[in-house]
């Protein structure tokens, strides 16, 4: 499997390696990584279960379950994502901020499915190079959040909602349940299975012209470490292809970096706007060996107006660094706000604004925006906003607002995007 990436950006980067030899280069740092290492470090966001026993049951019980993914999967993955980051392919990640155990529904996948590819073949065509697509997908099921705790309209202080896989969105149901872990991972496998079964069309544009099928990875957020650590066998995490750490997860010295470093999965790392860029290349310089190109994936999401000035220095850096990660925008996470009856939304007009700053950026300092990632959903859901959506706002999120966290993209509304950002590439 020694795939080379063209001939051109190889060159440009000076890659002289195939990625047979960056899969089985792994573990950089002296201290040894096990799948549990990082239970001496603190983990930010970590749900306090009341009870541990029942927990440490359900972690044996995890471990002993079988792989959501293949290895070979995760490898594959690899391959694509180290094309990405030379610029000879590219990568769409989607789907819901948190998913619903309630959405894992033939007909609700097939929907998620279906935009993905309809966004993939938008992108191959204007781009011009093979294009990935990775769900936030049978597994997405854990969430971060800004306050851990909620007061309700009664006065009653109460868990924040986690994610199915920690606790319910019902009020009366907030209490983190380990038992969840389990069901989290029979509504992944229901999931992975859909996805598997799914008659997936065929796509043309394999780099040597032949047919392909369309296959969608997997990837979540690996924030739940006792459930990620049960599903790692062997350095895979085989509860999905890739896995991201959060932007409030990234700690250099806490429990999630120590997690995914030792990790073959390729791994995502959300870069906010305050990022520096020696937080940035000390990230990278834990998480990857500078030979291991496209391991590290940077998701930046600082929010429409800020690439122009957060951006090079970062880019700069990185360069420097020797390492050569896959860039991709997240035009969603820095583009929030409530409106004045306390609704979380987004414009699909900012979004679009961050990812055209963000691929220019990238092109001004001769780098390659590899990938975009987004908040969307196949189904009509007005939680967005866009140019069509005129008035009274209160009374358009009233009608089918219906995520359990973050606010999506509908169908329209992310094709939109994807087709207004290949025009911008095009011309
Ligand atoms: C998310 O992707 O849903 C998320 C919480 O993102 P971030 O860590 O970038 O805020
Ligand atoms: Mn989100």
């Amino acid at each position: 499997i020694s795939i080379m990436a063209t001939a051109e950006a190889k060159s440009r980067y000076n890659v002289s390696i195939t990625t047979k030899e960056i899969i089985f280069r792994e573990e950089v740092g002296s201290s040894p990584w096990t799948a549990d290492s990082w239970k001496s470090k603190v983990a930010a966001q970590a749900v306090q279960y009341a009870d541990i026993d029942g927990l440490r049951q359900t972690c044996s019980l995890l471990r002993e379950l079988p792989p959501l993914v293949g290895d070979w999967e995760v490898d594959q993955l690899r391959e694509r994502l180290y094309h990405a980051a030379l610029g000879s392919g590219f990568i769409i990640q989607g789907g819901d901020c948190a998913e619903s155990f309630a959405d894992v529904k033939w007909d609700t996948v097939k929907r998620k499915v279906d935009l993905l590819y309809t966004q993939s073949r938008i992108l191959e065509e204007s781009l011009q190079v093979p294009t990935t697509a990775i769900g936030r997908i049978a597994g997405q099921f854990a969430k971060p959040r800004s306050n851990l705790l909620e007061t309700l309209p009664t006065g009653e202080v109460v868990h924040a909602f986690r994610g199915h896989n920690v606790n319910s969105e019902d009020p009366s149901e907030r209490e983190p349940d380990h038992r969840r872990l389990l069901l989290g991972y029979m509504y992944s496998a229901a999931a992975q299975s859909m996805l598997r079964r799914m008659p997936l069309p065929l796509t043309s544009h394999a780099s040597d012209g032949k047919q392909v099928e369309f296959s969608l990875f997997t990837s979540h957020e690996a924030l739940n470490l006792p459930y990620e650590a049960s599903l790692t066998h062997n350095r895979y995490n085989l509860s999905a292809s890739t896995i991201w750490l959060g932007e409030r997860t990234r700690q250099l010295d806490g429990a999630h970096v120590e997690y995914a470093r030792g990790l073959r999965n390729p791994v995502g790392v959300k870069i906010g706007p305050n990022a520096t860029p020696e937080d940035v290349v000390a990230l990278l310089n834990v998480l990857a060996d500078r030979a291991a190109v496209g391991k590290v994936t940077l998701i930046t999401r600082i929010g429409r107006g800020r690439a122009p000035t957060v951006l090079p220095p970062i880019i700069d850096a990185v360069r420097r660094s020797g390492h050569i990660p896959l860039w991709m925008s997240d035009p969603c996470h820095g583009n929030t706000f409530s409106t004045p009856s306390g609704i979380k939304t987004r414009r699909v007009q900012d979004m679009l604004a961050e990812l055209q700053e963000t691929y220019t950026v990238h092109q001004a300092c001769g780098s390659f925006l590899g990938g975009v990632h987004i908040e969307q959903t196949g189904d009509n859901v007005t939680e967005c906003l866009d140019e069509t959506v005129m008035g009274d706002n209160d009374e358009y999120f009233g009608r089918r607002y219906q995520s359990l966290c973050d606010p999506r993209l509908s169908r329209d509304q992310a094709i939109w995007l994807i087709e207004q950002f290949s025009s911008f590439v095009r011309a």
